[in-house]
């Protein structure tokens, strides 16, 4: 998403930017996304639910995402909705077909199969696709985000942050085709007990589960339900609806009793039947990268600017580090960034 939005703003400044697009259709993770383009309520929130993030960049995502969307709409993507569905964020959703098509077309020249070698801005996505390699993780992404930006960056002298461990992590019942990313995932830990292959209690998940997801043991684990819990809504789905989904991609789905160690007790099971669903880490993006400031240029160690480059997105670190955010939100409003910064 970076880079179409950095380029759609480049060209209204009067610039004629090329998409350099390594994969074969345009959009990348955010064609694949559930397009909610969000941020925190206040800075105060957002450095507190991502406390190793840095503050400058987090104040820049705050004070100018409203404008960003604002901008979106000038261009001709109507969001869905207004609203994110979740009191603890604003934001707006979108149709990703549509906001990529908008993009695309605000970008101008694009071109598909054709990794760069050389870039001003960079904006690969960060090394998902690497990282869950390295890891035995699902992915959960578009193929192509191995890194490549912050290899380029690295070897230019760039500096990176922290974070470089973590990743936006989502429970997957086993390997799912790219259309099924969002109606797949297993997301209602607040209602499970999450046990490791052994029985052992794993703990209770922050209301994004992000967190839960990155400390599965192997990646993996069983989400145990009650009936209470299966008539629980997680956004417009049930969590009943989300076991038959599991079940319906071939997931495992058994009967609590089945599995091969005792339950411990707990106030989440007080209902009969009691059904357990195997879940799989998986990854959607990475935190940590390149070091930016709050213009989009790429810092050296000593944090001076490494000449000619900047980053936006995933390819840009230290934003959400520690926590959990709007990776389209730090897309839309640093891709902004990185247009006006080159173009100044
Ligand atoms: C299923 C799913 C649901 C999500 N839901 C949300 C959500 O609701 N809200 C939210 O905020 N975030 C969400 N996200 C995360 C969001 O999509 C990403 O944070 C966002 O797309 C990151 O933007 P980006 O520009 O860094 O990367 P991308 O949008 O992935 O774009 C990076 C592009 O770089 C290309 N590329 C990689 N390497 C090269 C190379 N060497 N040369 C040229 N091109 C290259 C890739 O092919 C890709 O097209 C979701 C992601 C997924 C997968």
């Amino acid at each position: 998403m970076a880079g179409l939005v950095a380029a759609a703003r480049a060209r209204q400044l009067g610039a004629a930017p090329a998409v350099l697009e390594k994969g074969d259709r345009p959009g990348g993770s955010m064609l694949l996304s559930s397009g909610v383009v969000w941020r925190h309520r206040s800075l105060e929130d957002f450095h507190e639910e991502c406390p190793g993030g840095d503050l400058a960049l987090q104040r820049r995502i705050v004070e100018e995402l409203d404008d960003a969307l604002d901008w979106l709409e000038t261009l001709g993507a109507e969001p869905l909705t207004r609203e994110t569905g979740n009191p603890l964020t604003v934001g707006r959703r979108y149709d990703t077909r549509v906001l990529t098509d908008v993009l695309v077309r605000a970008a101008g020249d694009v071109r598909l199969e054709e990794p760069f070698s050389e870039a001003g801005i960079l904006a690969t996505g960060g090394f998902g696709a690497r990282l869950a390699r390295e890891r035995g993780l699902l992915l959960r992404a578009n193929a192509w985000s191995e890194g490549d930006g912050l290899d380029y960056g690295v070897a230019r002298g760039a500096d990176v942050t922290a974070g470089l461990d973590e990743f936006y992590g989502r429970a997957l019942p086993g390997r799912v085709g790219e259309s099924e990313y969002v109606s797949a995932a297993q997301l209602y830990a607040r209602h499970a007990l999450v046990l490791d292959d052994e029985g052992r209690d794993l703990g209770e998940a922050a209301w994004h589960e992000s967190d839960l997801v990155q400390r599965l043991p192997g990646g993996r684990a069983w989400y145990v339900v009650d009936a209470r819990a299966l008539r629980q809504s997680v956004r417009e789905r049930t969590v009943a609806d989300l076991v038959d989904v599991a079940r319906a991609v071939g997931g495992e789905v058994r009967a609590a009793e089945e599995l091969p160690f005792a339950i411990p007790e707990s106030p989440k099971l007080a209902e009969r039947p009691f059904v357990a669903v195997r879940v799989y880490a998986a990854v959607t993006h990475t935190v940590g990268g390149l070091r930016i400031d709050d213009r989009a240029r790429v810092l050296d160690q000593g944090g001076r600017p490494v000449p000619g480059l900047l980053a936006a997105g995933a390819d840009a670190g230290g934003i959400f580090a520690g926590g959990y955010g709007s990776g389209l939100a730090a897309a839309l409003v640093f891709g902004r960034i990185a247009a006006e910064t080159a173009l100044n």
